[in-house]
């Protein structure tokens, strides 16, 4: 793939979005900025890192990524946590926690973090501001996961951490927690021309199919998501199977495996037992995925579902949306930022209302096709890469003009 530039982007966005990128960033100069965080590869993070930090470069930003290091040891415990911070309730021992700040310390020892601006993602490396309290560079903690519901135990003990931020980003207000420090919202967003979403061949988007042996007969109805418990794939086969008593269609479940989720392998085993051998369910397992496949899945369903129990934001909603999909979304964390029920989507609260709307959108297609036409315009004008840019550009300024509100950049 040729890497895109910045000037490529003026056909999508226009050129005036391009020119506000430069002179914001001729006005943060020198400034250096570095993203921190758990892994290179699998999940929204990772995406989205891929290709901002090059970016960042391009218009005269020093940006680096350094992704911190962790056992399986390390990685259980932070999926633990990860879990219990969107709501599961655990109790942990001690030990646990003395273990995840271990490890923090081993990569603060590694790491240089001297950058003008250093953002950690996520909590598996917030604790990393510990051993660097008296620095005189700026540290700002972007949680993307869903904080609606935290689990008190671990939210207890990562809160004193994220306090000694000199601010926090979030992707919804609805997860924004009383912090003494201030909060800017940032959506994240999709690039409108890497592989995962650039225009695709038919011919290619039919050999994809065809690869994975999903014959084209009747409708798709698809997600694409990691195997983890809050994206509900089991509850999606059985929204599917609802569905199909009326309306005749197939189910295709991709999911890849992050590199930092030891759980996903017993996820896939429920997912298995529920699809049973019904030769309408296809379940794939991509580790890692190839992104102009994934698109192509995208591109081929009648109806992409998301239909998460908690979210961060669920940059696979804007992929789908961004390609004219009909989708079909759980009402949690970001989701509803991008669908606006009945507009741009239609967002379901049970498996029940899910089976609905596959049948609803199935047996209208003038309307589903309405739905992914506004979607379209509304991740042009949301959710698109320029925008977080933008974003991360106006923070660099700002943080210089600390303020106790919650901000939104825009
Ligand atoms: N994804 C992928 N392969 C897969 C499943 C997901 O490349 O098998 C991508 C998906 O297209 C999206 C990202 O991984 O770009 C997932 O981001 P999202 O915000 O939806 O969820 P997260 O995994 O961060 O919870």
């Amino acid at each position: 793939m040729i890497i895109p530039t910045l000037s490529d982007y003026e056909e999508v966005v226009g050129s005036d979005i391009i020119g506000e990128l430069t002179t914001l960033a001729s006005h943060v100069g020198k400034r250096s900025i570095k993203m921190v965080s758990s892994t290179a590869v699998g999940g929204g993070v990772a995406e989205m890192l891929h290709r901002i930090v090059p970016f960042f470069n391009e218009m005269g930003v020093q940006a680096k990524w350094d992704v911190i290091k962790g056992g399986d040891e390390f990685f259980e415990i932070t999926k633990a946590f990860h879990n219990a911070l969107q709501g599961k309730e655990e109790h942990f021992q001690q030990d646990v926690f003395k273990t995840y700040l271990d490890y923090n310390e081993m990569n603060n020892k590694e790491l240089d973090l001297d950058e003008d601006l250093i953002v950690i993602h996520d909590p598996q490396p917030a604790a990393l501001i510990h051993w660097n309290q008296n620095r005189k560079n700026k540290w700002v903690w972007r949680c993307h996961i869903d904080l609606s519901h935290p689990n008190a135990q671990v939210w207890g003990f990562l809160k004193p951490y994220v306090k000694k931020y000199d601010a926090a980003i979030f992707s919804s207000a609805l997860f924004s927690p009383e912090l003494p420090i201030p909060q800017y919202r940032f959506y994240p967003a999709i690039d409108p021309l890497d592989d995962k979403n650039r225009e695709l061949d038919a011919s290619y988007i039919d050999s994809v199919l065809a690869k994975y042996g999903i014959p084209r007969d009747k409708p798709i109805v698809t997600q694409i998501s990691r195997y983890d418990p809050w994206k509900d794939p089991v509850g999606v086969i059985q929204a599917f199977k609802m569905a199909r008593k009326y309306v005749d269609c197939r189910l295709v479940l991709v999911g890849d495996k992050a590199a930092d989720d030891p759980e996903a392998e017993k996820i896939l085993e429920k997912v298995r037992a529920e699809a049973g051998d019904d030769p309408d369910i296809h379940i794939l397992l991509f580790s890692p995925s190839i992104a102009t496949e994934i698109n192509a899945f995208q591109r081929a369903s009648d109806i992409v579902l998301q239909k998460s129990l908690r979210e961060g934001f669920a940059l696979t909603v804007s992929e789908a949306l961004w390609k004219g999909r009909p989708v079909i979304g759980g009402a949690v964390g970001g989701i509803p930022a991008q669908i606006i029920d009945g507009y741009t989507g239609l967002l379901v609260h049970s498996v029940d209302g899910a089976g609905m709307a596959i049948r609803s959108l199935l047996s209208n297609p003038d309307f589903a096709k309405e739905l992914g036409e506004n979607g379209h315009r509304r991740v042009k004008d949301e959710f698109l890469i320029t925008r977080n840019l933008k974003q991360y550009l106006l923070l660099l300024l700002a943080l210089d003009r600390p303020s106790e509100h919650t901000i939104f950049l825009n």
